[in-house]
C-alpha cells in the first residue's frame, strides 16, 4: 500500500486513533540508541534494514538469484563510474554468496546511473524508469534528526534526486520536520548527505518497511499530536542529548 501526505493528514486527524498510539513500538528505539552511543560503539539508529538491498531494476529476490550468474558486470560498471556503490557477497554471506549488493549508501549512495542495469547480460536487472526503482526506502529517524529538533535543515531533500514528489515538511516551531514518502527509489543520496554525525537516514528493504511502517507512522502522528511542553520534554530532555552524543562518536572516529 502507498501513502502520501494525504494518508499522514488523514491519519493525524483520525478521531480516537490516539488512544491506539499509546502501545505503538518505536521503531527506532530510543533506549538502545542512547546504551549503545554511551557505549560508544553503534553511531547508527537501531533499525534493521531486513537484509540485502539489490541494484536498481533488480527482479524480484526469487527470479533475481535464478538470473544472476554472479558474472560481477555490473559491480565492475558501478565501479568504472567511480560510484562503488556496488560489491559481490562473499564467504562471509553463503546465502548471498556471488550475488551483488548495495553497499552502505551512507559511504556508497546509488547515483542512478543505470549504468549497471544495462549492462546486465542475463536480465537479471531489468530496464526501468528512474521514478520506478524500489531499491529500499528510506526512514527518517525523527528523535535525531535536526528538522525534527528544532532546525531546519534540508540536506536530505536537496540531495535527493526525486526531489519535492519524495519529501514533505510539516513547518512549525519545532523545525521543518520532513517526512520521505512511498515514491522514494531508494538511492540513499539523503542518508549520504545528511549532516548528522552517522546519518539520521537508514535505508531498509521494501519488505522490511512493510513491517514497520505502521509503527512509524505512529511515531510521526504521535510527535505532530504532543502538546507544546511534551515536544519541550522530548526535545530538550532526550534527543538533543541524543544527538550531541553521536556528533562526539563521529568526531572521535575522525580523530582516529
Ligand atoms: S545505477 Fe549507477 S550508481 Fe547505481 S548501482 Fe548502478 S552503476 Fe552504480
Ligand atoms: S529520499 Fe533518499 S533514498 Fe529516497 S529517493 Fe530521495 S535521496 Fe533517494
Ligand atoms: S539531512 Fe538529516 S538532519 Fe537534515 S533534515 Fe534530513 S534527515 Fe534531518
Amino acid at each position: 500500500m502507498e501513502f502520501d501526505r494525504r494518508d499522514f493528514l488523514k491519519l493525524s486527524l483520525t478521531a480516537g486513533a490516539a488512544s491506539a498510539l499509546s502501545g505503538a513500538i518505536s521503531v527506532f528505539d530510543n533506549d538502545a540508541n542512547a546504551a549503545a552511543n554511551k557505549e560508544g560503539f553503534e553511531p547508527l539508529p537501531n533499525i534493521n534494514i531486513g537484509g540485502i538491498i539489490r541494484p536498481p531494476g533488480a527482479l524480484p529476490e526469487k527470479e533475481f538469484r535464478a538470473k544472476c550468474i554472479s558474472c560481477g558486470v555490473c559491480v565492475n560498471v558501478c565501479h568504472t563510474m567511480k560510484y562503488d556503490t556496488l560489491s559481490i557477497a562473499g564467504l562471509s554471506d553463503l546465502k548471498n554468496f556471488g550475488l551483488p549488493y548495495v553497499k552502505d549508501t551512507r559511504d556508497f549512495p546509488c547515483a542512478l546511473c543505470m549504468e549497471c542495469l544495462k549492462s546486465c547480460p542475463t536480465g537479471a536487472l531489468q530496464p526501468v524508469k528512474k521514478e520506478d526503482v524500489k531499491m529500499g526506502m528510506a526512514l527518517i529517524d525523527l528523535s535525531i534528526c535536526f528538522g525534527w529538533n528544532g532546525d531546519v535543515c534540508l540536506s536530505c531533500s536537496k540531495a535527493c534526486p526525486m526531489g519535492a514528489t519524495i519529501f514533505d515538511f510539516y513547518n512549525g516551531e519545532w523545525g521543518n520536520q520532513p517526512m520521505i514518502n512511498d515514491k522514494c527509489v531508494g538511492c540513499g543520496l539523503c542518508a549520504k548527505f545528511c549532516p548528522l554525525g552517522g546519518s539520521a537516514i537508514k535505508i531498509i528493504t521494501r519488505d522490511e518497511y512493510k513491517k514497520v511502517k505502521d509503527n512509524y507512522l505512529a511515531d510521526f502522528k504521535k510527535t505532530m499530536n504532543m502538546t507544546n511542553e511534551e515536544r519541550y520534554n522530548l526535545v530538550y530532555g532526550v534527543n538533543l542529548p541524543l544527538i550531541m552524543s553521536r556528533g562526539r562518536i563521529i568526531e572521535r572516529e575522525y580523530r582516529d
